[in-house]
């Protein structure tokens, strides 16, 4: 079954056209998908042939709201969404003051072992298709009934990991016929794949690039992410040296605090080696403990401590407010407790 979401506009208007439908359905096809479509049944204006799915073909899917809360905090939204297959994924809505942000997932599950993350605990499960990954920004508007002005592809899973699907949906997002949300509204997280971000670099796509570091050395970094011995950082920093220069886009890190692990001074004086003289900017954020992962975030008074050792010697650094911490909204968690 070919689902219709998983086109570009250019590529839906090459497939219907094959099909005998002419470019002008593709475009009120395309429109349909990012209002919210749940079937081809629904999209009153199509073609009787197209409305029946091309003989049984082709379909759209929009992902179901299996569970939803609210935090009664700051008003965090965190849903649970369920795919055609059965499988789960989360997204979370957050209100600023610029307006609405949704934190998405893609994949279902995670490949990439971070030792203090839950959503790699079983591993990967499979890839998101684009019409899933564009789908719980689609899915989640509608059903806040606002405009969404900020994506990051910060929830489950490794995007570099899931290229092809992943550009594939940005480039849905960003089309002014689907969902128009400009390149600088879009950011996208990754454990740090090298040769991937270099691709990345390539796609005429200036998305904004953060960078998961949360060590200062390769040492201390393999310890906490496999990942690491693959890349080391050396090799990723030259890699957002080049995305910065193609895309014009200053790279951001991430660094999870944890205690006894990656939180000392010393650690925030090897940061700063790192990375002093780049143009850039560090997100701390205290780790969020997984029940079956022993690290333990930080406390306050150590985050503030490393903030401020960064700030004072030349690197721009920022603690992470938590939103959402009475609804659990840091991402993996909800899928887990559900299948348990
Ligand atoms: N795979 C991508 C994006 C998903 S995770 C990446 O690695 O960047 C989004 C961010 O949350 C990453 O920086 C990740 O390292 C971090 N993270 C994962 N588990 C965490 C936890 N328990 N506490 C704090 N941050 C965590």
């Amino acid at each position: 079954m070919t689902n219709l979401g998983d086109f570009t506009l250019t590529d839906l208007t090459e497939y219907l056209k094959e099909h005998g439908e002419s470019a002008f359905r593709a475009k009120q096809l395309f429109r349909w998908i990012a209002s919210g479509a749940e079937s081809l049944a629904d999209c009153s204006n199509l073609s009787k042939t197209l409305r029946e799915g091309l003989g049984g073909e082709a379909e759209i899917y929009l992902p179901k709201i299996r569970r939803k809360l609210t935090s009664a905090i700051d008003g965090t939204v965190k849903y649970l969404f369920e795919l055609k297959d059965g499988n789960l994924v989360e997204t979370v809505v957050m209100r600023y003051h610029h307006g609405l942000s949704v934190c998405i997932s893609t994949q279902v599950g995670c490949r990439m072992g971070c030792g203090f993350c839950a959503s790699t605990l079983n591993g990967l499960v499979r890839n998101l298709a684009p019409h899933e990954i564009a789908g719980q920004i689609i899915a989640a508007q509608k059903d806040v009934g606002e405009r969404i002005s900020n994506v990051v592809l910060m929830g489950i899973g490794e995007p570099l990991d899931n290229y092809d699907n992943v550009v594939t949906a940005l480039r849905n997002m960003n089309d002014p016929e689907g969902l128009g949300i400009g390149w600088r509204h879009i950011t996208l997280s990754t454990c740090g794949l090298e040769d991937k971000i270099l691709r990345l670099a390539d796609e005429n796509m200036p998305i904004g690039l953060a960078i998961s570091l949360h060590a200062p050395s390769d040492e201390l970094r393999r310890e906490m992410m496999p990942v690491a011995k693959r890349y080391s950082i050396a090799g990723v920093l030259r890699a957002c040296d080049v995305y910065f220069k193609k895309t014009g886009r200053r790279v951001s890190f991430e660094y999870a605090l944890a205690e006894n692990k990656n939180s000392s001074l010393s650690c925030a004086a090897a940061l700063v080696e790192l990375l002093r003289g780049r143009n850039c900017h560090v997100n701390l954020i205290p780790v969020n403990p997984v029940k079956e992962r022993d690290f333990t975030g930080s406390s306050r008074e150590n985050s503030q401590e490393f903030m401020d050792y960064l700030n004072k010697n030349g690197v721009n650094a920022t603690l992470r407010r938590r939103l959402g911490s009475d609804i659990n909204a840091s991402c993996g968690q909800l899928r887990n407790s559900e299948q348990e």
